[in-house]
């Protein structure tokens, strides 16, 4: 990891929270917005800007009780992204969520919601449970994986 960290006493979770802010007022990602991102967040946030330009970002709303999924398609895998609580269901999260590191579909689902760039998905409540399911299944691979293969490396 070569990464460079951020100024000391700004947490990865505040600088990007910050600049989505800024990134929705100017309804853009500007290269200042670039800079400031790329200095804390290095390949995760290409990686993060390559979902978004690929349509890999996508918002699911359930009807009629309005209930928000949000899903980032990575390689072979979707990962569930659950903004309000910073959680995501991959192994990058897993391992590192708690020294204050976010992944790269964190990242692309907060910029996707300040940019607009994301697919909406209107899906029936019925179908909730069952999306779920698969999506909480993977978690589940995640997690028993994690016990077997200890320090495999993270994509
Ligand atoms: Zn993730």
């Amino acid at each position: 990891m070569t990464e460079k960290r951020g100024k000391a006493g700004v947490s990865e979770v505040e600088t990007l929270e910050n600049v989505c802010k800024e990134v929705q007022a100017d309804g853009r990602i500007s290269d200042v917005h670039r800079d400031k991102l790329s200095s804390m967040f290095g390949q995760r946030l290409e990686k993060a800007l390559e979902a978004l330009e690929e349509s890999r970002v996508k918002k699911y709303v359930f009807q009629p009780s309005g209930r928000i999924v949000w899903i980032v398609v990575g390689k072979g895998r979707e990962y569930l992204v659950m903004p309000a609580v910073e959680y995501c269901t991959c192994y990058d999260f897993y391992f590192q969520f708690h020294q204050g590191h976010l992944c790269y579909h964190i990242i692309a689902q907060k910029l996707a919601e300040a940019t607009g760039q994301f697919d909406l998905i209107e899906d029936d409540d019925q179908l909730f449970d069952i999306l779920i399911k698969e999506w909480k299944a993977t978690e589940v691979r995640v997690a028993k994986k994690h016990e077997s293969v200890a320090d495999e490396s993270i994509t």
